[in-house]
């Protein structure tokens, strides 16, 4: 089927047009600044990419922008919306309501709203989203992929916080993950390396999805049995800008000194932390790395920490599964960064992990553990779109 995935952000809208059979793109792109001017860029494999200052005052605009676009006898790709199947949105937050995917229905849309509260900024763009496609092509089949679904397997000794339990119960305070969707790919490309697709049982595989936004996932037979990230997405280790578990009091104590309100505090913990934070440099870990080469040691120390921490949770994660079969690197950090890969899984011989430092550097090697080795290393490119595109074709067939 020919699926339309939507991802969409609060002034950004991310779209791509693939067959979910082949995994074949027609057509992607992105919509920006809606709300402030717009602009759209539009990318079709073998063509000159097309960029184009669009007005969107909302969202609805965006929409009929790329079906524009698509449609556009010199830029398109269909000639009619019909040749749309049906269209997968990506949607941050379904709370402890939903486990899996599901077509968009008003009941869906109602349980969208009630996870606000915990993606106050994510839940209510992927809502717009939803309403401009609802608008722009009524009566088309659409389906919402959750970032948190895949890890509803979690036990509550994983998930529970140890506060009082009346905040889990009445609020659903709890830990729910997120990057579920690239998770969940990677948790069965690693079954299919390891061989053991029709065999999960007894597999234990380590996911480390390593972007900008960053999170690991522990995965006993094929589901998840714990992740790093929380009831929001700035929980687990640091990351690009946020920095990951922080002890509480540094929140009281950097209020009291410098008077900020708690929305303030949490900018700071969301947009200036992580390496950024550490560094001063940049949060992407290429300019990290050329700043660390010409001497800076903020930005040495920025990737340091970095490792440090992933090694640690893979060092609990081991230890929460009792042993590992696979280590699994993803994402653009896990997917490109060759020396911080090494960085991580070296020194960890001791629990059976042996880099092969050849394969390692060479790009489009999957396996780049030691043939000796007792667990795999991979490096696997991450396909969350490919993963919404099979949900929203299999819920729409
Ligand atoms: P997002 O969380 O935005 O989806 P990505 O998974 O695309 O992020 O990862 C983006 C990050 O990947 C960048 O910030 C950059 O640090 C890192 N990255 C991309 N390419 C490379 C590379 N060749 N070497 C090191 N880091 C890279």
């Amino acid at each position: 089927m020919k699926i339309l995935i939507i991802n969409a952000g609060s002034s950004s809208l991310k779209y791509q047009f693939m067959d979910s059979d082949t995994g074949d793109v027609y057509a992607k792109g992105l919509c920006e600044r809606i709300g402030i001017d717009g602009r759209l860029t539009h990318k079709v494999p073998g063509r000159e990419n097309v960029c184009r200052d669009i007005p969107m005052p909302t969202h609805n605009e965006a929409i009929t922008a790329v079906l524009e676009v698509m449609l556009d006898p010199v830029t398109g790709v269909i000639s009619s919306t019909d040749e749309i199947d049906a269209v997968g949105h990506r949607v941050l937050h379904g709370g402890a309501e939903f486990s899996e995917s599901c077509v968009i229905t008003d009941e869906c849309i109602a349980a969208i709203e009630r996870c606000i509260p915990f993606g106050p900024l994510h839940n209510p763009a992927n809502l717009m989203g939803i309403r401009a496609c609802m608008e722009a092509m009524p009566g088309k089949k659409q389906v919402a992929v959750f970032d948190t679904a895949f890890h509803m397997t979690m036990p509550p000794r994983a998930y529970i916080y140890a506060i009082p339990y009346e905040y889990y119960e009445k609020d659903g305070v709890r830990r729910y993950g997120f990057h579920g969707t690239s998770h969940r790919y990677i948790a069965g490309q690693a079954l299919r390396a390891l061989g053991r697709e029709n065999n999960p049982e007894g597999t234990k595989v380590i996911s480390c999805h390593l972007g900008n936004g960053s999170s690991l996932a522990a995965i006993v037979d094929g589901k998840v049995i714990d992740t790093s990230m929380g009831l929001g997405p700035l929980a687990g280790f640091p990351m690009g800008t946020r920095s990951g578990d922080v002890d509480p009091t540094i929140l009281e104590y950097l209020m009291g000194i410098y008077g900020w309100d708690i929305k303030t505090m949490l900018n700071v913990l969301n947009k200036k932390s992580g390496v950024l934070g550490i560094s001063g440099v940049s949060s992407d870990f290429r300019d990290l790395t050329a700043a660390a080469e010409s001497g800076n040691e903020r930005a040495a120390l920025a990737l340091e920490k970095f490792a440090y921490e992933v090694k640690k949770y893979i060092g609990s994660y081991a230890a929460a599964m009792g042993g590992v079969d696979a280590i699994v690197f993803t994402a653009g950090v896990g997917e490109n960064d060759a020396a911080m890969r090494m960085r991580i899984a070296s020194g960890l011989e001791y629990m059976g992990v042996k880099m092969d430092a050849e394969r390692n550097a060479t790009r489009g090697v999957e396996e780049i553990s030691a043939e000796d080795s007792k667990v795999k290393v991979f490096v696997i490119p991450t396909n969350e779109e490919l993963m919404i595109a099979m949900d929203t074709a299999e819920l729409c067939k």
